[in-house]
């Protein structure tokens, strides 16, 4: 019979991507780090980066 606690551990999951990897997807809503022009949860090519969109909204500015 499985402990408790080590079901709590094992349901933790973390995701984080890099700014500068990180793109929206307008299609599904999603934030992945697909690599190309094609979102890899839905193959729409409505992609955009989060860090141009940041800088376009905010005036952010990152990563040279
Ligand atoms: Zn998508």
């Amino acid at each position: 019979m499985p402990i408790l606690w080590d079901e709590g551990v094992e349901s933790v999951h973390i995701n984080s991507v890099h700014i500068g990897r990180a793109v929206y997807c307008a299609n599904c809503e999603m934030i992945t780090d697909s690599v190309g022009d094609k979102c890899i949860i839905c193959g729409s090519k409505s992609l955009e980066s989060i860090e141009r969109m940041l800088r376009r909204q905010n005036g952010y500015c990152k990563i040279a």
